[in-house]
């Protein structure tokens, strides 16, 4: 997808593979994947996120979707593959193709439970036979057997893996329904054998025990052959606070003394750790790790693209950002529908104005990070 045709095919694209799919799925599977959240809700940072289950048997201290209403007891995503790619391919953010919209799977939940890990397979599968968008999954499964296999046929082979850890020692108090360490390791290891993509995510950053573990856990992903890192910050509700303090495993004085003010009811909050993690940093690239500034970059590395699209980048290999002259760029908005008054991309950024409201500007926004990979600057100009 280079040039001034590739922008626009995306476009025309995207209407064919919704045909395709509303045939295939029937007028029942078409309604329930245009009214599905997929189909409408805009990108977040790391791309667009696949949700393939709803609620989480993991149990995690430290996680925030038990304080948005989530249930300990999971259920597949209800959508068929199909209906879940025609979700997303009707959703006016999302840029199709392997140089479009990030997909990430396993926000809100955990991908590879026992109730949910076929429904992810099945995602990732018709999300690279439709949408062909690059991958990455988070998890704290340790994948293995008949379902290792599963995933590495299904997924996207440049597929980026974040495995997720935040202790050696203490994950049965904080984790308990998670996959032991030394599995989640031996899966990183299988990953990297197979020539896939594993990121260790590690997060978050629990003060006094994750910083306190990080060189072990660097060390032995270091010897699963992982080399890229991505390091996240503790966030806290009221819920979480409350659920650490009950385990009696972590230091609290130390986490409450992080917070710039206690969180309100609903709210969640990060703790300071900037000096945490620039310790763990100095300590991973000593080891030989690169260090990632977000998620969404272990994505762009593996893809092995290039992305300026935010204030933490750029990143990945910029010589490998998409061509992209103004006419090319506004005949992109056209065909998106919109009504470009001027375009002008200047290196990085890509400025417009565009004639309409606050969505037709964020519908441009988000297909020049998808496409374009570079910082938008959208003025909505009303008539
Ligand atoms: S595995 Fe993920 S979604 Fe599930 S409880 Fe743990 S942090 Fe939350
Ligand atoms: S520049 Fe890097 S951190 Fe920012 S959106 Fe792109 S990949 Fe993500």
């Amino acid at each position: 997808m280079d040039g001034v045709n590739s922008l626009v095919d995306a476009v025309y694209a995207k209407e064919a593979i919704v045909e395709e799919l509303r045939r295939r799925v029937g007028e029942e599977g078409f309604r329930r994947a245009s009214r599905d959240w997929h189909a409408r809700r805009r990108p977040i940072p790391c791309g667009m996120t696949v949700h393939t289950g709803v609620g989480c048997s993991y149990g995690c201290l430290y996680c925030y979707i038990y304080d948005m209403g989530f249930t300990g007891k999971p259920q597949p995503y209800p959508l068929s593959g199909e209906e879940l790619a025609l979700a997303l391919a009707l959703n006016p953010y999302v840029a199709p193709g392997p140089r479009g919209t990030l997909l990430a799977f396993g926000s809100v939940t955990e991908p590879f439970m026992r109730e949910t890990a076929w429904r992810a397979i099945e995602y990732l599968e018709s999300t690279r036979r439709w949408l062909g968008n690059p991958q990455q999954v988070s998890t704290k499964t340790g994948l293995k057997g008949r379902l290792l296999e599963k995933f590495v046929e299904a997924a996207d082979p440049r597929i980026d893996v974040l495995v997720s850890m935040t202790t050696l020692r203490l994950w049965k108090a904080l984790e308990p329904g998670a996959s032991p360490p030394e599995e989640r390791m031996e899966f990183m290891r299988r990953l990297v054998e197979a020539g896939l993509s594993a990121t260790l995510f590690l997060r978050p950053i629990i003060p006094g025990v994750t910083d306190r573990e990080a060189e072990d856990i660097l060390s032995r992903a270091a010897y699963a052959g992982v080399d890229k890192v991505v390091l996240g910050t503790l966030r806290v509700a009221e819920g979480i606070l409350r659920r650490l303090r009950a385990s009696g495993a972590v230091d609290m004085g130390e986490i409450e003394r992080r917070l710039a003010r206690w969180p309100r009811r609903g709210e969640q909050l990060p703790i300071y750790s900037r000096d945490l993690k620039e310790k763990i940093a100095l300590k991973a690239r000593e080891i030989g790790f690169k260090v990632l500034p977000a998620s969404c970059s272990a994505n762009i590395e593996s893809h092995r693209q290039g992305c300026a699209a935010c204030r933490l980048g750029p990143c990945g290999d910029l010589s490998r950002l998409p061509p992209a002259s103004d006419r090319e760029v506004a005949r992109l908005l056209e065909a998106l529908g919109l009504k470009p008054l001027k375009v002008s991309v200047k290196g990085l950024t890509v400025e417009a104005a565009i004639r309409g409201g606050r969505r037709e500007a964020e519908i441009a926004s988000y297909w020049i990070i998808g496409l374009l990979r570079r910082s938008p600057r959208v003025k909505a100009v009303r008539s």
